[in-house]
């Protein structure tokens, strides 16, 4: 595993430099304690959660709240707070196991779960004082008091940064009065401790703050009532009004104006934990789909022999193995970089938020994909159920309105797709990432003599790995265009910008479930893995189909004449086959394996 500098890929280098099978770490890694963390965590969710899925659907809120307290004596909730702090002090993948194998019982246990331990947490461990630390993370981690964060307002969503709360220093220089409006507050009706972003006099960004909430001494803070919504029942979501709410100076989180910042990074941590939380989901669905498909017959046959079913088992398979091989391809890479600079002298809290905003890039592409995947996955459950999928009596119809929020917070899916883009410019800009030496090749390569050579594509993975190279030159070659025609003004162009996302997204996703079973076919061989080599070909070919549409879109709208022609015919160049998979086949091998073992058994 890589440990050194050089051997740890920045966030947004996967698509300029060589990842090796052997460096990517995949669910096969888990040490034993991973796995004992692992076995531990779905027992509860079992005995805890999905026993009483129709108390959650039932807006049961006080169970949401129970079963957290639960999770707190377990110790589930501080899995990633430091051991000084009563937390367990354990690394960022078993952090991502956590939220993964917790988070499929019901949607509104794994926001309440989610909101607690990222947004809620993090923002004290990562950027508190001491004093701030020592005295609510040991509250947080053991579930004594429960966090919430505040950020949304009426008319601040995406627009984080635009909030109208207020903070006035009070006359003595020892506190601030609060005064505003937030509103979509996850577990804001039973927490003890919210993060408040205010804004101080006319200052351009906001602050973070500290807040404490006890009902029986309110200190000017309301709840509206439940919000009545599509899906997260027992999540509970409230508006918070502040009213000359006095919060001591000591409170403030890390300095006057850096609350963006801080908004920002926990949103980084929170994406990444969100793509974990819908991985369980999509194991769940399938497995839940494919039993109901074994046992349901028609046509005096059962419906997973139909081929129309088999396609759909198939693709959810896919999609959750390529969504769990990019997760925690991009876990192991923080937990990497956090331990590397703790090792040259950062502090944990230093390295902790360091190493996370490395990854934003990452964090932002896994938030879109597996955020879509378990809607689609779960709208494909429905669909093997039949009318039954749309009853209230089978879990499809929950777990397909539980999905649907995960497009929409931690940063819509629109906001996510144009910040990866946008960061990876940034970083390009600022030297860290090398893609104009890349993409001023690509750009020769457009111009000189293709080779018709077809190469020796007989070792298991030569052609799509060579694929997944010629799509990041689509990438750069769409991007560096984009970048040479608008410049700073690329940004304005959204379209562009998003399809730009869709194809850095695929690349991602397709390129770590091909080097997770890369690695696994050494250590197991090629019989034991013949489904996941089925399913990283699988991905790979809708990959490229995505990649051929939204290059195409692209190229279409920026250049013309001769540049068009010239880009056009290299699109054509980089997502060509030279032998195509048989999607059907690879299909029905992934289905029949699905059907045989009755779950999702990868
Ligand atoms: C159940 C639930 C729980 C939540 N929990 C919390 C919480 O605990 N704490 C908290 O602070 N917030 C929370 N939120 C708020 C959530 O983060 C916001 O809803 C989200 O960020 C979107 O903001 P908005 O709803 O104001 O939508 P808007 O920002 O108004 O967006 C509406 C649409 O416009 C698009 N859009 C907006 N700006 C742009 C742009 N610049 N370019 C292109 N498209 C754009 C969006 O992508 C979206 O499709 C929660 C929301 C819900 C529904």
């Amino acid at each position: 595993m890589a440990d050194t500098e050089k051997d740890i890929l920045r966030g947004g280098q996967f698509l300029v430099k060589e990842t090796k099978c052997e460096d990517v770490f995949t669910p096969e890694d888990f040490s034993e304690e991973q796995k004992m963390m692992k076995d531990a965590v779905m027992e509860f969710n079992e005995r805890e959660i999905i026993a009483h899925r129709a108390r959650f659907e039932a807006k049961d809120y006080a169970l949401t709240e129970e079963v957290m307290r639960k999770a707190g004596e377990l110790g589930f909730l501080g899995v990633a707070v430091p051991e000084e702090y009563a937390g367990l002090g354990m690394g960022f993948v078993s952090t991502l196991l956590t939220c993964d194998y917790i988070s499929s019982g019901t949607g509104s246990f794994s926001t309440a779960f989610g909101a607690h331990t990222g947004i809620g947490t993090m923002p004290i461990t990562l950027y508190g004082t001491e004093e701030q630390k020592k005295k609510y993370v040991p509250k947080l981690a053991t579930g004594e008091w429960f966090g919430a964060y505040c950020l949304t307002e009426p008319g601040a969503g995406s627009d984080a940064n635009s909030g109208k709360t207020t903070a006035t220093l009070s006359e003595d220089g020892k506190s601030y009065k609060i005064n505003g409006q937030k509103m979509w507050i996850s577990n804001a009706g039973f927490c003890s401790l919210m993060i408040v972003f205010a804004r101080i006099e006319n200052d351009k960004n906001i602050t973070g703050f500290i807040v404490e909430y006890n009902p029986e001494n309110s200190n000017g803070i309301t709840l509206g009532e439940e919000e009545h919504k599509l899906g997260i029942r027992a999540s509970s979501t409230r508006q918070v009004f502040f009213s000359e709410t006095v919060v001591p100076v000591e409170n403030m989180l890390a300095g006057r104006g850096e609350g963006f910042k801080i908004a920002m990074n926990a949103l980084n941590v929170g994406r990444i934990k969100l793509a974990g939380a819908c991985l369980d989901s999509q194991r769940r669905i399938l497995t839940t789909a494919v039993t109901y498909a074994n046992e349901r017959k028609q046509f005096n046959t059962a419906i997973s022999e139909f081929g129309a079913i088999k396609v759909k088992l198939a693709e959810m398979a896919t999609s959750a193995y390529a969504g769990e091989s990019a997760t925690y391809r991009a876990a192991k890479n923080i937990e990497d970089r956090i331990n590397m600079r703790v090792a040259g002298g950062n502090t944990h809290q230093e390295a902790e938020l360091k190493g996370v905003e490395e990854y934003a890039i990452e964090c932002s592409i896994l938030k879109v994909a597996v955020s879509e995947d378990v809607q689609n996955c779960a709208d494909e459950g429905i669909q093997i159920f039949g009318g039954m999928g749309f009853s209230e009596e089978t879990p499809m119809e929950a777990a397909w309105r539980d999905a649907r929020i995960a497009r929409i917070y931690e940063g819509t899916n629109e906001i996510n797709r144009m910040l990866s883009v946008g960061m990876l410019v940034k970083k390009a800009m600022k030297g860290h990432v090398d893609l104009l030496g890349p993409a001023q090749k690509v750009q020769e390569e457009l111009m000189g003599i293709p080779s018709f050579e077809t190469p020796d594509y007989s070792e298991l993975f030569s052609e799509e790995k060579q694929m997944i190279q010629k799509l990041k030159k689509t990438f750069l070659m769409v991007a560096g265009g984009a970048v040479q025609k608008y410049g700073p003004q690329l940004e304005d162009h959204q379209q562009l910008l998003i399809a730009a996302a869709d194809i850095l997204i695929e690349i991602y996703m397709a390129e770590s479930a091909i080097l997770r079973t890369e690695k696994n076919v050494k250590r197991f061989g090629e019989k034991e893995q013949s489904a996941q080599i089925a399913m990283a070909k699988l991905y790979l070919y809708h990959a490229v189909d995505i990649v051929e549409e939204k290059g195409k879109e692209s190229i279409i709208s920026f250049a013309e004449g001769d540049e068009q022609r010239m880009m056009l015919m290299g699109l054509k160049r980089f997502t060509k086959y030279a032998n195509y998979p048989d999607i059907v086949d690879l299909r029905n091998e992934i289905a029949e394996k699905v059907k045989a073992e009755g779950k999702y058994s990868f």
